[in-house]
Formats: C-alpha cells, sequence, structure tokens
C-alpha cells in the first residue's frame, strides 16, 4: 500500500470522545505528528488513546483554551501544519442549566484560538503558510429544529440555533467565517450530525441508555422520545474530518452527515434489542426499563443535514448503523464489566496501586 505522508496536527480537546479517536487514527495509521490541548474536563478520558499516550509523536498540553500562552507556546514549539479545533463544552442539558461556560469555552475559547493561530501563520513561510489549515468541527444543531416534511439543511441553510449550546458553537462559527473574510485566515468549518462509537461521556443518549441497562436502572427517554436525530459513528466522522483537510476548499463549510435518521425512542429501543441478544437479563427484557420523562426544554425535533456536498470530495459512511451500534453495545458492556473485576480485586486486596 502507498505509504501517506506524515503530518504535524494540533489538535484541541483531544482527549474528549470525538478527539481521542481522530488521535487514535492519525498515529496509528500514519506517522503523523499530534500536539493535543485539553483543559481534562469531566468529559476527558485518558485512556481513551491508549498506549498513543507513550508515542514519541504524541504531546499532550494541560490546559484551556482560553489561555492564549497555551496556545501560542504550542504553536510556536511544534509549528503544526493543520488545526483541528475540537474543545468545547458539548452537552446541550448542562448548556440549560448553567449557559456560562459554554461562552467561555465555545466563544471566548474560538475566539483565542483563531487569534492566536493567525498571529502564528503570519509568522510562517510561504510554503507552509500555503499548506496550513485550520478545521473548526461544529454541528448540525446550529440549523435549529427541522419538522418532518422540511428538507434536510444545506451548508446555505440558515442558523437557528435554539439551546445555549448550539447558540455559543453558532457565535463560533460566525468567528471563524469572519476571521477568514477579514483576514484570510485558511479556515474549514464542518457541521456533524450526533456521533456514537466507543469512549463516549455517559451522559449522551447511546452510552448513558446502555450504561443505565447495565446496572437494570430506569431509562430516561425525553417528551414522548420521538424527537429525530442523524447518528453517524465516530470513524466516519474522523473520516470527512481527514477528507475535509485534504481535499476542501478553504474558506468554505461542509456538512458531514450520515443519511441515519432515526427517532430517539427507536435508538433506545434498538440497544435494548441488542443487550436482550448479548447481555440477557436474568428476568424480562430491557424495554421494560423505559421511562418517559418531563421533555428538555426547548427541545429541537429534528435535525438532518444534507451531506451532498462532501460526497463530491469522494467521500461518503461506510459503517453501517445496526453493525456499528451492535459493536458500540458489546463495548460498552465489556469496559463496564472489566471496571467491575478491577474494583472487586482492589476491595479483595488482590491488586493495589
Ligand atoms: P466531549 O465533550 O466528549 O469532549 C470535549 C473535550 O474538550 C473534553 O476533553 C474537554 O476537556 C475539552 N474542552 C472543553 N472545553 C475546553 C477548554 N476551554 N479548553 C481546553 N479543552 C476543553 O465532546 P465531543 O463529543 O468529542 O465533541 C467534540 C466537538 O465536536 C465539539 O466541538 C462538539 O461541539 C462537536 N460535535 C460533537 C457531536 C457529537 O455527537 N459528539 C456532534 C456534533 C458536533
Amino acid at each position: 500500500m502507498k505509504k501517506q505522508s506524515s503530518h504535524k496536527y494540533l489538535i484541541t480537546g483531544g482527549y474528549g470522545f470525538i478527539g481521542s479517536a481522530l488521535i487514535r487514527e492519525l498515529i496509528t495509521n500514519n506517522n503523523n505528528t499530534i500536539i493535543n490541548i485539553d483543559k481534562l474536563g469531566y468529559a476527558s478520558n485518558k485512556n481513551a488513546i491508549g498506549s498513543v499516550r507513550g508515542n514519541k509523536n504524541y504531546h499532550f498540553y494541560k490546559g484551556d483554551i482560553c489561555n492564549d500562552k497555551i496556545i501560542s507556546n504550542a504553536l510556536k514549539k511544534h509549528s503544526p501544519d493543520f488545526i483541528i479545533h475540537l474543545a468545547a463544552e458539548t452537552h446541550v442539558d448542562r448548556s440549560i442549566d448553567d449557559p456560562s461556560g459554554f461562552v467561555v469555552s465555545n466563544i471566548l475559547g474560538t475566539y483565542n484560538l483563531l487569534n492566536s493561530s493567525l498571529a502564528y501563520w503570519r509568522t510562517l513561510r510561504k510554503k507552509q503558510r500555503e499548506k496550513f489549515k485550520l478545521v473548526l468541527v461544529s454541528t448540525d444543531e446550529v440549523f435549529g429544529s427541522l419538522k418532518l416534511k422540511d428538507k434536510k439543511s444545506t451548508e446555505n441553510s440558515l442558523y437557528k440555533p435554539n439551546s445555549p449550546y448550539s447558540a455559543s458553537k453558532a457565535s463560533a462559527d460566525h468567528l471563524g467565517r469572519a476571521w477568514f473574510r477579514t483576514y484570510k485566515l485558511p479556515i474549514i468549518t464542518t457541521n456533524t450530525c450526533n456521533n456514537y462509537g466507543p469512549w463516549q461521556f455517559p451522559e449522551k443518549l447511546i452510552p448513558l441508555t446502555i450504561l443505565k441497562c447495565i446496572q437494570n436502572k430506569k431509562i430516561p427517554v425525553y417528551g414522548n422520545g420521538k424527537q429525530i436525530r442523524d447518528w453517524i459513528y465516530v470513524d466516519d466522522h474522523i473520516r470527512g474530518l481527514l477528507k475535509v483537510i485534504t481535499k476542501g476548499k478553504i474558506g468554505d463549510t461542509y456538512n458531514i452527515g450520515s443519511n441515519n435518521e432515526l427517532r430517539n425512542i427507536d435508538v433506545v429501543k434498538s440497544i435494548c434489542s441488542i443487550l436482550d441478544e448479548v447481555y440477557p437479563k436474568k428476568k424480562g427484557k430491557y424495554s421494560e426499563l423505559i421511562q418517559y420523562v418531563s421533555d428538555r426544554p426547548g427541545h429541537d425535533t429534528r435535525y438532518a443535514i444534507d451531506n451532498n456536498k462532501i460526497t463530491k470530495l469522494g467521500w461518503k459512511p461506510k459503517y453501517f448503523w445496526k453493525e456499528s451500534l451492535k459493536r458500540t453495545v458489546i463495548w460498552y458492556i465489556n469496559i463496564h464489566v472489566t471496571q467491575h473485576i478491577v474494583v472487586l480485586l482492589y476491595k479483595s486486596g488482590k491488586i493495589r496501586e
């Protein structure tokens, strides 16, 4: 197989769900250099990149993207070819309870990253300046809620964010657009849909449902459960981001969607059926644990993005929902069982720190 050339990537939020999948891919399949800046918030998990932490091409800086010194120093020291900006506060419910952290990390943090990147980019020699790209990773939630009969959101759809989370991401996207238009900083923005896969923090629908089932606890489902989301396997999203870096047009935006629209309640029921098969309950079915709870305020009915534009770059989703969901469920069972055994061993004194 043709050896791909290696690059230096600065990744923000690399210990989060998507960032860690990106790092695993970039280090495992190529000899790339990774610089990861992450504040190690509640959703981070250092274990998610496994042995990569010991790789000589991996560099980690614990810090907040609102701190310009951390970013500027890392840029100066490592001179990356690309920046992929993933660091953000990401849970809608938390943004409703307290939007302040979302405004700080997602808006001010992005502003700070743009400014530091611009200063860095201006110092580069012609060849590296022409190679450099900054990818801002955003969400389909910025397009707001669609009705069932509405066409999917395209890259030209209006921004109509409804939650503090989506409003903060929309603000970040607008800043990126302005830094490209005004200062010519080479930025590409991507809007992706709901990702699923291993290592997602278990407050999001899929891991939350799996863990509630394994613990034999009630599975909370908002409202009538009929809200529709498009679900993409995280590795497809990663492939999309890398495609956009190599083939995308500077200043453009790309939807990375999977044409896989599902109602929340159907996602939950699919997980229950998989668990009935691979990890059966002693008595009854997992779907008996479903409990409808009061709806989230301002809960959007449907998100759906048109992915035609990125398919023209030669990308399309390759992971099928049913098997990828099953793989994800099995992954969470294994990690849960392993953790349980480790806890028991600690308690019994058979292993020590
Ligand atoms: P995550 O919550 O799992 O991880 C986010 C990471 O960013 C964490 O490790 C956290 O410590 C870090 N972080 C947050 N604020 C920071 C700050 N101020 N400074 C430094 N680090 C900070 O999120 P994720 O699911 O991996 O999402 C990554 C990106 O993708 C986000 O920008 C999110 O908006 C976007 N996105 C995610 C999804 C999804 O389904 N997960 C869908 C669309 C878009």
